[in-house]
């Protein structure tokens, strides 16, 4: 066996332990960081943090670059951003928790690291705490967009697995059968055509929010 079929799995679709990754233990050390503070207060009184401060976007919480036909989408004529936003369904693409349009809510929305899709701070958080634990054969065990296990669907092309409600709560239940019944699927990663729509989400909102501060 050559190495590529090694990493990949053997089958498009597996069932893994459903527990979550790893987290290492949190430290003692107090978190001085002005988001720490900020979370402790109300939201009415974070919002006036945020106008009063300079307003800033952290990396994490800026869009990636968009693919070709997505630009080409927002270059449309009779784009409007506010019809879009109104349209679209705005939530945190790994838990499913609406995230709102409202200067505020910018506490709530960072980018998806792997995948450029929306995603509430907590799921940040979570995402990026623990190390994303391999099988034997070097394909992942968790889902890299939620970063659970479940069952889940196994990239051909990469060892990048995927599980079935991650696809069901943003694609449909038709995209998760064509999945499911394809021998060969490439992953949200290798074809982010795939998830086109949540990268322009991304990016209307975030100029629309820069918008909102001018
Ligand atoms: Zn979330
Ligand atoms: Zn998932
Ligand atoms: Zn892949």
């Amino acid at each position: 066996m050559d190495l590529m079929e090694q990493l990949l799995c053997p089958q498009v679709c597996m069932d893994v332990e459903d527990t979550p990754l790893e987290i290492e233990a949190p430290t003692n050390e107090p978190d001085e960081s002005p988001e720490a503070d900020l979370s402790s207060l109300p939201i009415e009184l974070r919002a006036r943090v945020i106008l009063d401060n300079e307003f800033e976007f952290l990396p994490e919480q800026v869009p990636h670059e968009l693919l070709p036909s997505e630009e080409a989408v927002l270059k449309e004529e009779d784009f409007s951003q506010v019809d879009y936003l109104k349209n679209a369904k705005l939530h945190c693409t790994a838990c499913n928790k609406h995230i709102g349009t409202a200067l505020v809510e910018q506490l709530d929305r960072y980018i998806h690291p792997e995948l450029n899709t929306l995603m509430c701070h907590n799921c940040f958080k979570f995402y990026g705490s623990g190390v994303f634990e391999k099988d034997e054969d070097g394909s992942e065990l968790y889902c890299k967009w939620c970063g659970q296990g479940g069952t889940v669907m196994c990239c051909s092309d990469c060892p990048l697995v995927f599980c079935q409600n991650c696809v069901k709560k943003n694609l449909g239940n038709q995209k998760l059968a064509s999945i499911k019944n394809s021998d060969n699927w490439s992953c949200f990663k290798c074809d982010p055509e795939q998830i086109s729509k949540f990268h322009i989400t991304c990016h209307v909102l975030h100029e629309y929010t820069n918008k909102q501060l001018r």
